[in-house]
This record gives structure tokens, C-alpha cells and sequence, in this order.
């Protein structure tokens, strides 16, 4: 799926919408910091499933 910009912030979103979640919920200003600890935390799911794969 193709990441589309946000109508509201122009960051990336993958809602149907366009319109990111965090936009959705009214968290605009603490959007920066919001994505940033999104992004951790998904890295940090990743590297937990690699981590569970290798057994
Ligand atoms: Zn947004």
C-alpha cells in the first residue's frame, strides 16, 4: 500500500482518507512528536518479531 500525505499535517498516512490519524483525533500539535514515537515503537515491534522468529 502507498503511503498518501495528509490533507491536514502532509505527512504520510495510509488512511483511506487522507487524513492521518493523528489529525483524526485532534493531536495536530503533538503531531511531531507523536509520529516520532509511533515510529519507535513500530521499530521496536519489528525487531521483537525477528527476535521471536529466531527462537
Ligand atoms: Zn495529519
Amino acid at each position: 500500500m502507498k503511503a498518501k500525505k495528509c490533507i491536514e499535517c502532509e505527512k504520510e498516512t495510509y488512511q483511506a482518507d487522507q487524513i492521518c490519524v493523528a489529525c483524526k483525533i485532534g493531536l495536530t500539535q503533538m503531531h511531531a512528536e507523536l509520529i516520532d514515537l509511533l515510529k519507535k515503537d513500530k521499530k521496536w515491534n519489528l525487531q521483537k518479531l525477528k527476535i521471536a522468529k529466531m527462537g
